[in-house]
């Protein structure tokens, strides 16, 4: 299996319930490693073109708002099939639908504050990475 990257964030509901190790310990146990990381307050401009795919939903303002609510944590996890694999660490977009011991069964709030975000193929993890680091703050 090839080695991945993906583009993690701690959403502001994860942030404020200072929940940022916890995360980041769910990460490292499942073998990724975090090889950029930093706390930012995302503008709403920001936050409107991460999720543009999402514009004509009906929850994209509450979204929006949830991301611009407080700081995030955005990093870069390398691992063996990143990808697939921080998605599974996360679980289900719903936390009532999540395994038990994922990300969002553990600490999701709701759907929409659901604690975390990872991309979803190697395309958007190129593309979000490069949204938030530039290549030399990523070390792996
Ligand atoms: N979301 C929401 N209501 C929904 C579906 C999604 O508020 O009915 C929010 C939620 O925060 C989710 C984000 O929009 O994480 C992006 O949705 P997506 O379907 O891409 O889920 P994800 O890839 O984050 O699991």
């Amino acid at each position: 299996m090839a080695i991945e990257r993906t583009f993690s964030i701690l959403k502001p509901d994860a942030t404020r319930r200072n929940l940022t190790g916890a995360v980041n310990a769910l990460i490292e146990a499942a073998g990724l490693r975090i090889v950029a990381q930093k706390r930012v307050l995302l503008s709403r401009a920001q936050a409107e073109t991460f999720y543009a795919v999402h514009k004509a939903r009906p929850f994209f303002g509450e979204l929006v708002e949830s991301m611009i609510a407080g700081p995030i944590v955005v990093q870069v996890l390398e691992g063996e099939d990143a990808i697939k694999k921080y998605r599974e660490v996360l679980g289900a977009t719903d936390p009532s639908k999540a395994a038990e011991g994922t990300v969002r069964k553990q600490f999701a709030l709701s759907v929409g504050e659901n604690s975390a975000h990872g991309s979803d193929s190697p395309e958007n993890a190129a593309i979000e990475i490069a949204q938030f680091f530039s290549g030399n703050e990523i070390v792996g």
